[in-house]
């Protein structure tokens, strides 16, 4: 019996080590968080070892994996792994932001149609604990780090979307380059009738060299007319390259921000061309709401209106979160640091932001950032519900308190969803004060 090792026992090694019991291999699953006695089980551990299958949270640089590497044993990720044993059609998504949502719309935009649908991926739920239940009829769509197309191989997915890049995990990849060709390796093995979707609004994206993408690709965007998905005048088209056809008004999507209309117009887009009605997608729409932790409405209290976008771990998802806001806001910035420094936040004098609170391991850097913007009414908290309260305090009815920190959760939370339970319950004790 073949002999595997997964590194890593969180979902993704989870479902992999599921998988490869399923599939009949002898399993192994290490963890670092897990004390052993590492010499011994090494020696052990890749005694006729035949592959490693290394989870997303797991780096290129941990020592088992150089280790494998050295004795020339196959190291491939959970999604690459995974992706091996997926016979049904897949659409896979990836950006810097807008993985979830975009993930999680076109699941529910295709859920009303004929066949089967699966989202799974960097969404958690491992691709690992779905390939086995679909089957050539069904559609897979998986959201995809770039993490996990790190360790790609042979993964090919029938529709690539590329959402946006913009800096983020520079911890991990080192340099800016690396990450977008990270991100550009969704495309690497598509072939001719595959189909690729980019954001022709990103100068990031556009600035690449896309003759290198074998595949047909479409495009979408909030401004141009162009062959894929566009909005015009608050109406959405798809043009197939020959064709226009009206798709819909912008006013049936549910979500908050003209960045969830690029989502959408991605989904839409995705599911067009993997074969879904036009009349389906808008029968669908309307009953999209989001995913939770993403602009998420809290609660109001004496007029103050209390959102949740805590999964705003970059400074792009911040910005747009604050370009979302339609009355004046007090912000919550701050948490664990990336490696990079915050004027953008603050470049675009936005004239209803009205207060700043921050808090965490960025603090410093969040007030130079925004000193030397010229920014004021910015105040330093050293707890979490100081800084919940604080921004209650500052704000009067008919105002908003945003979190959206710009930043990870690891300097004060075990995620950002702990972060965002943690701010609801906060805001939910406010509530029972008045
Ligand atoms: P991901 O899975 O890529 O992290 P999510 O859909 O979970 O993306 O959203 C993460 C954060 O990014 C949220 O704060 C959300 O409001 C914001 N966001 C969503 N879509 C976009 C977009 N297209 N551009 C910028 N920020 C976005």
């Amino acid at each position: 019996m073949e002999k595997i090792l997964v590194i890593g026992k969180g979902i993704s090694g989870k479902g992999a080590s599921k998988l490869l019991k399923d599939l009949g291999f002898r399993t192994y699953v290490v963890d670092d968080k897990k004390k052993f006695g590492f010499s011994y089980l090494k020696q052990k551990l890749f005694d006729g070892l035949s592959m490693v299958v290394v989870s997303p949270g797991v780096e290129l640089s941990h020592e088992l994996v150089v280790e494998a590497k050295k004795r020339g044993i196959e190291v491939v990720g959970e999604l690459e792994f995974a992706s091996r044993y997926l016979v049904s059609d897949n659409i896979a998504i990836t950006g810097t932001n807008g993985k979830t949502t975009t993930t999680s719309l076109v699941g529910h935009l295709l859920s009303g149609g004929q066949r089967t649908v699966r989202v799974a991926g960097n969404i958690g739920k491992a691709l690992s604990t779905v390939v086995l239940d679909s089957t050539m009829l069904d559609i897979t769509v998986i959201e995809v780090s770039s993490f996990q197309l790190e360790t790609i191989c042979y993964f090919k997915p029938k529709i690539a979307c590329l959402l946006n890049i913009s800096e983020d995990h520079l911890n991990r990849h080192k340099t800016m380059e690396n990450y977008i060709k990270t991100k550009f390796r969704i495309f690497e093995n598509q072939e001719p009738y595959d189909k690729a979707i980019l954001n022709l609004d990103d100068p990031i994206i556009m600035g690449q060299d896309l003759t290198a993408i074998k595949s047909e690709v479409f495009f979408f965007s909030l401004k141009t007319e162009c062959k894929g998905c566009y909005l015009k005048d608050g109406k959405i088209y798809f043009n197939d390259g020959n064709q226009t056809k009206f798709v819909m008004d912008e006013s049936l999507i549910a979500l908050k921000g003209k960045h969830n209309i690029a989502n959408a117009l991605a989904g839409i887009l995705a599911s067009i061309l993997i074969g879904e009605t036009i009349e389906n997608i808008c029968l669908r729409m309307p009953s999209f709401k989001g995913a939770k932790h993403r602009l998420e409405y809290v609660a109001e209290i004496n007029g103050v209106t209390f959102i949740n976008d805590s999964k705003a771990t970059n400074i792009s998802s911040t910005i747009v979160a604050m370009q979302a806001m339609t009355e004046h806001f007090s912000i919550i910035l701050g948490g664990s640091d990336k490696g990079y420094e915050f004027d953008k936040l603050f470049e675009d004098k936005n004239p209803l932001l009205k207060n700043v609170i921050v808090l965490g391991e960025t603090k410093q850097k969040i007030l130079d950032s925004a000193g030397r913007q010229g920014v004021s009414n910015v105040y330093e908290v050293k707890s979490f519900k100081d800084a919940v309260n604080l921004a209650y305090e500052l704000s009067e009815s008919g105002e908003t308190v945003l979190l959206s920190p710009a930043c990870a959760s690891f300097d004060m939370f075990t995620s950002y969803e702990q972060r965002g339970d943690v701010f609801c319950n906060i805001v939910r004790g406010l509530k029972d004060k008045t």
